[in-house]
């Protein structure tokens, strides 16, 4: 189909006709796994119309699509009222993927890196089926194994491949070799560590890696920060820990992508005593004003009182542990972190925008962090504010 929205909706409406031999729930990124649940606590009802009159909404209206649903499609009053009625069972939709698929064994996707903060998303709407971390892999080249499966996202590792193609790791902390290079008439100062060998990795460092393929990249630079856990025989197993260049940095300070999702984790566990969660995220730094300061930007799932969400603010400020930006913060040299809420569907928006720009959904990774030169996303978050808190924990 050549619209994502009504691709989604005749996908769902096929695993409910086939529901009983549904056997496992998966998709290459854990966010369209709950994007595609979260949808159907829009549609089901009409979903279930469909079913009980055999007959398409007239939403989806490529004829390739109604007619290829057409074949699939008779009406059935009975799983019709079979589906309502385990809807309406429901709490909050706890367990809806093993209710609407009974023989469901197992939910596959990646869930680790930009997918963890989707996971508990998943695990409400999973109940008890295990959730199993996919492989790390990238456009440029398949990289690692999940070889214990049934260990949780958040355990997961992943042994590389050594022979998919020849890797190198540039290590982030140790290391580093600092020296001056004489360029002319000008001298600089090149912190860029040597690349180290497969084998040469050391357990508990971090490195960014770099694949050589036999499609021929050479040396290519994939951005991924990994950390090794362990060798599987002599191949290291890594840790997934962020992309490289998702930094929040203002001054001295250092954030990454990792320390976004904790600060995001412990401030949304306010606004979870009302039931209200945080259904997406990024940030932004901005430097319009003197000193800069953080934005947040966060899309919720309900009303939530301004009370709340000014502690929630002041919490995410307080969650940035990083000594660079407390200290800052401490004298002002970085200022009141702005937590800012936008509407709903805004990260839809963000969705859609990058669709119309001919990306694949399955591939799809909500930015975490918008630069300024990401002008388009940037926009779109900034129309979309409704409300907007300045944090006071310093
Ligand atoms: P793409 O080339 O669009 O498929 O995206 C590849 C990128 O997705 C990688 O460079 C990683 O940043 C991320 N990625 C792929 N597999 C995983 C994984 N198992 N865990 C975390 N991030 C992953």
């Amino acid at each position: 189909g050549p619209d994502f929205h009504q691709s989604l909706y005749c996908h769902l409406l096929c695993g409910l006709i086939f529901h009983e031999e549904i056997q496992l729930v998966s998709s290459t990124f854990a966010h369209s796994i709950v994007l595609a649940f979260r949808t159907f606590e829009q549609v089901w009802e009409e979903l279930c119309d469909d079913i009980r009159e055999g007959v398409l909404t007239s939403r989806i209206t490529f004829p390739s699509v109604r007619s290829a649903m057409a074949k699939l499609l008779k009406p059935n009053p009975e799983l019709a009222d079979l589906i309502e009625k385990k809807c309406s069972r429901l709490s909050n939709w706890y367990g809806l993927i093993p209710e609407l698929f009974p023989n469901v064994k197992y939910i596959y996707g990646i869930m680790t890196g930009s997918m963890e903060p989707y996971l508990k998303k998943l695990r409400h709407y999973a109940a008890d089926v295990p959730l199993i971390s996919a492989d790390y892999g990238s456009s440029e080249g398949w990289i690692g194994a999940n070889i214990n499966p049934s260990l949780p996202p958040e355990s997961t590792t992943y042994a590389v491949f050594p022979n998919i193609g020849y890797f190198e790791f540039i290590p982030l902390k140790e290391n580093v070799e600092e020296h001056m290079q004489e360029n002319g008439n000008v001298s600089f100062l090149s912190t860029e560590p040597k690349p180290v060998g497969l084998t040469e990795v050391k357990v508990g460092e971090e490195y960014e890696v770099i694949i050589t393929s036999f499609a021929g990249l050479y040396r290519y630079r994939l951005g991924d920060v990994v950390k090794v856990m362990g060798f599987h025989n002599s191949t290291p197993e890594l840790k997934f820990v962020c992309r490289r260049n998702l930094m929040l940095t203002i001054n001295i300070d250092k954030n990454t992508e990792k320390d976004l999702q904790l600060a995001v984790e412990e401030a949304a566990k306010l606004i979870a005593e009302e039931k209200r969660e945080v259904i997406d995220f990024s940030s932004n730094v901005d430097v319009s004003a003197d000193p800069g300061h953080y934005v947040i930007f966060w899309e919720i799932s309900g009303e939530v009182s301004d009370e709340v969400l000014k502690e929630c603010c002041n919490c995410l400020d307080r969650s940035f542990v990083d000594a660079g930006y407390v200290s800052s913060r401490k004298v002002n040299a970085i200022g009141p972190l702005e937590l800012r809420v936008v509407w709903k569907g805004t990260f839809h928006k963000i969705l859609d925008h990058y669709l119309g720009l001919g990306a694949v959904v399955s591939q799809f990774k909500t930015p975490r962090c918008v630069g300024p030169t990401n002008n388009k996303v940037l926009q779109i978050l900034c129309d979309n504010v409704a409300k907007n808190y300045f944090s006071t924990a310093f």
